[in-house]
């Protein structure tokens, strides 16, 4: 047991420790998967789109289960997968930092002993929460020690059914890949893309940007800058503005105050994790309902980290009336007053679109999302959880018209939008391994059934012997 005088080890120690826990467990498993080809080429298991966090995550859980043939494609640079190093731009990370998060059960795989590692358990203990780029590089170095070959600069375009039972992914960058199976882990976006409300579209692209495009925050210094919405990016990039230097903020927000209290998290527990995909439906939206109704307020720190300074505004009970480009600038009008702005950052999320994911463009219009057949009551209606896709148990789309599209069965959503179906495992931090196994033991529960008369044929090859024949002393 470490305490908080325990001296940084390294990483090397820890590494050999990672080993030695998956020697004893006997992990990962030995592949069992039958190699295929086709057209001449190797046929992967499974291929995923998206090398951040869950990609990274679904790929280690299928290897430990001895699913070997995997290729993971991300079109982000090595080490730049995710938002960690781009769009994201708080300081720390919202979670506590002693989540297990992505380890797969595997103590020496926890970001807690990949930095006590390098840092000592009393530099843990001062450890206030994670800084987000220290979280890029402990993803960085999970994807080493777990061995996963992340193909970047590859840009999925185009998922094809291919004959019976496989999928050929069009990519930019690495060509046609065969797979049995395809893990879609696109991220918070994956089956859509930036919110933007209708006013926002009567400003030039200049004068304006969606929390999750690139912004060049140097020039918005001596600016007056604007900021739509009251989540954590509103926050995060109100207190990048206001860092770099601009002459006024002001955030503007629909709501008559910011909500407080982060009540799904407030509720976390195994029985939360593994019971909410049991619920029945009805319950499953009065759950999110009640979460998206409620709202997640921004982080503490972030909030701080925008209020500390005088010139930062906070107009609530403010949503935008009228935007408009007046002499260079913008125009802008709320029901509590006109503002004059240079730029203004729409902080309003993300949603479910599928016409831009051109990826999804042959098997999009066959997926079956909750609005093709669940009704809620009229005081629980909800536009953004009627656009979740209706999964499977392992993660798979299912068909809007059954025997339309049966290549639907082999794609798994392992990205956010899978939340109503399947609780928070596909997306945040806290359940991440509990998902990443949920979906791996749905795969491997998939390809041993449909592999069912080759695993037959290799029990009835199989000859080697336990018992001799000599163990039974010959008798008169
Ligand atoms: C700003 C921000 C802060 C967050 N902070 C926290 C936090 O503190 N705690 C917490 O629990 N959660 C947090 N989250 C939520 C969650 O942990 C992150 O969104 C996390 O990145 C999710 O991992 P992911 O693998 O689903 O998506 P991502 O990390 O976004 O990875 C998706 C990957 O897919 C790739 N990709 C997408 N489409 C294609 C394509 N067609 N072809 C090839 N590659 C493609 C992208 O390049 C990307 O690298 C935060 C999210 C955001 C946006």
């Amino acid at each position: 047991m470490l305490d908080a005088a325990s001296p940084p080890t390294g990483l090397d120690v820890l590494e050999a420790r990672l080993r030695q826990d998956l020697a004893w467990l006997e992990l990962p498993a030995k592949p069992w998967v039958p190699p295929r080809s086709h057209r001449g080429e190797p046929v992967a298991d499974v291929a995923i789109i998206g090398g951040g966090m869950c990609g990274l995550v679904a790929a280690a859980a299928l290897r430990l289960l001895g699913i070997a043939r995997i290729r993971v494609l991300d079109r982000a640079a090595e080490g730049q997968e995710g938002p960690w190093l781009s769009y994201a731009r708080m300081e720390t990370l919202r979670s506590p930092k002693t989540l297990a998060g992505p380890a797969l059960d595997l103590p020496a795989l926890t970001f807690r002993a990949w930095f006590e590692a390098q840092h000592g358990a009393g530099a843990f203990a001062e450890l206030g929460k994670i800084p987000r780029a220290m979280w890029m590089d402990y993803l960085v170095w999970y994807r080493r020690v777990m061995g996963i070959e992340v193909e970047n600069g590859v840009t999925a375009t185009l998922i094809r059914p291919e004959g019976e039972d496989l999928l050929a992914l069009e990519t930019e960058g690495a060509g046609t890949v065969f797979c049995r199976r395809m893990v879609l882990a696109t991220g918070r976006d994956g089956l859509g893309g930036a919110f933007l409300p209708e006013v926002a579209l009567a400003l030039p692209r200049h004068l304006r940007a969606h929390s999750r495009d690139a912004i060049d925050f140097a020039a918005l210094a001596g600016k007056r800058v604007g900021v739509v919405g009251a989540g954590a990016s509103a926050m995060d990039n109100a207190g990048e503005a206001l860092e770099a230097g601009c002459a006024r903020l002001d955030m503007f927000v629909r709501r008559p105050a910011l909500p407080r209290v982060n009540k799904f998290t407030g509720i976390g527990s195994p029985g939360v994790v593994h019971g909410f995909e049991g619920l029945p439906d009805a319950w499953k939206w009065r759950f999110l309902d009640y979460v998206f109704r409620s709202q997640t307020p921004p982080p503490r720190d972030s909030t701080l980290r925008v209020a500390r300074h005088p010139h930062a505004h906070l107009h609530l009970g403010s949503p935008i009336l009228r935007a408009a480009e007046q002499d260079g600038a913008i125009r802008l009008e709320t029901p509590k007053g006109r503002f004059g702005l240079d730029f203004l950052i729409f902080a309003t999320g993300f949603r479910v679109d599928l016409a831009s994911r051109p990826e999804l463009a042959l098997l999009g219009p066959h997926i079956r999302f909750w609005s093709d057949r669940f009704a809620p009551a009229p005081e629980e209606e909800n536009e953004e959880l009627a656009a979740s896709p209706d999964l499977a148990p392992d993660f798979a789309f299912q068909e809007k018209v059954p025997g339309a599209c049966p290549a639907l069965a082999r794609v798994h959503c392992f990205n956010y939008p899978a939340t109503l179906s399947h609780g928070k495992l596909s997306g945040d931090i806290p359940a991440v391994s509990a998902g990443a196994q949920r979906l791996a033991r749905g795969i491997a529960r998939a390809l041993f059934i449909e592999d069912r008369a080759l695993h037959f044929a290799a029990l009835q090859r199989f000859e080697t012997p336990e018992l001799l024949g000599d163990e039974w002393p010959e008798r008169p």
